[in-house]
């Protein structure tokens, strides 16, 4: 039987949707050690990020309902698990984010949902609160929505003309895997087109040009290798432009959740460093210039648990070693471990006037910089 509280307040439906809604990251990037996974004191909807400029800031990140009618093996909120389950309404989750952004304890919204009845309902909620702050409160803020499986455009459409940024989860690699986590999502229909619709109508020179697209894998559940991941999150940001990707590692948490045709669980400690692989794969794509053949995967399709995928590459291509400092054009100074954007643009401004004759003239003699020193030559 699903679990019902009597008259829950504001806080603690805030209280327990938060904690409902954590394995959605968002803006959280790292491993379970790394403050992205961790909360507020005052809450947990209170959830510290950090921005794009590598600055902090606070979200309220919140989810408006945990009643879900959809069936994700790898989701605690599935239907039919005993629950408590509980709904924030549209005018109450916008007056306690209000409360909290008078205050300047927050600077803004991450707001998303399980699915009850249908994923336009559900968006129709989601787009209730966020018109609320635009319209009656002019917040003029930041406002993440996500984006339900399975929407129609004409919802999208309606995030997107109130949002800064939407999400729409991946979850998986392929219509395979997919079809091992849900048997009522369908892959193509309800997750890429609506991807690929998000991003045609986003980003440069489109009419929703402001709203940035990001989105996230879970990692592991359907057995799915690294190969895989790394192969459709390359096609996400060189095809459809994506802002960033998230990834999540699954923890199992009940034997019910066991997905027969997926291989045997791995232990948590290598989800949680293939997670960690993953967000290095994705830095590599983003800021040094990296592709796809670029990353190499084990016999097994998988990225080292031992060595970073760069030091990979390094170790993979001792033809391209020893680069010279002094002529290098960028994004051969990025494959040297241990150099990476800052570095790289330090020593390109610094041979502009004269050449660089050790290791010395680029930076401090720190344990990351001497990982240099093998693969340079000055
Ligand atoms: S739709 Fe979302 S909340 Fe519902 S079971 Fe799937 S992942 Fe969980």
């Amino acid at each position: 039987m699903t679990g019902i509280i009597s008259k829950p307040g504001t806080h603690d439906k805030l209280r327990i949707l938060s904690e409902d809604g954590q394995y959605d990251l968002a803006c959280a990037c790292g491993t379970k050690d790394q403050p992205g996974r961790t909360r507020g004191d005052n809450g947990k909807w209170i959830y510290p990020i950090t921005l794009p400029n590598g600055g902090k800031s606070v979200l309220f990140k919140t989810l408006m309902s945990n009643v879900c009618t959809n069936d994700c093996k790898y989701c605690p909120l599935r239907e039919n698990v005993d629950l408590r389950r509980c709904s924030l309404s549209a005018e109450e989750t916008a007056s306690a984010f209000m409360d909290y952004y008078r205050r300047k304890e927050v600077f803004g919204l991450f707001l998303s949902s399980a699915v009850a009845k249908s994923p336009d309902a559900t968006m129709s909620k989601l787009n209730t609160v966020a018109s609320i702050l635009r319209k009656k409160h002019k917040f003029r803020g930041f406002i993440h929505l996500k984006i339900m499986a399975g929407a129609s455009k004409a919802a999208i459409e309606q995030s997107l003309s109130l949002a800064s940024a939407v999400s729409l989860n991946i979850e998986t690699a392929g219509k395979e895997n997919m079809a091992k986590l849900s048997a009522k999502k369908d892959y193509i229909s309800d997750i890429i087109e609506p991807i690929k619709f998000i991003s045609s109508v986003t980003g440069k020179g489109n009419r929703y040009h402001r709203v940035k697209q990001t989105t996230q894998f879970i990692v592991g559940p359907a057995g799915e290798t690294d190969a895989d991941i790394v192969k459709y999150m390359f096609g996400l940001y060189d095809r459809l432009k994506m802002h960033r990707i998230y990834f999540s590692a699954y923890q199992q948490q009940s034997e019910d959740q066991k997905i027969q045709s997926a291989p045997q669980p791995q232990k948590p400690e290598d989800t949680f460093t293939r997670e960690h692989r993953l967000y290095q794969v994705d830095f590599l794509f983003r800021k040094y210039g990296f592709t796809q053949s670029d990353i190499a995967c084990d016999k097994n399709g998988n990225l080292s648990l031992q060595a970073d995928p760069k030091q990979v590459w390094a170790t993979n291509h001792p033809e391209f070693f020893p680069v010279n400092v002094n002529k290098a054009h960028r994004n051969d100074l990025l494959k040297i471990p241990g150099i990476g954007p800052v570095t790289a643009k330090k020593i390109i401004s610094h041979r502009k006037s004269e050449n660089l004759n050790s290791i010395s003239d680029i930076g401090k003699d720190g344990a990351i910089l001497r990982k240099a020193i093998p693969y340079l030559k000055f």
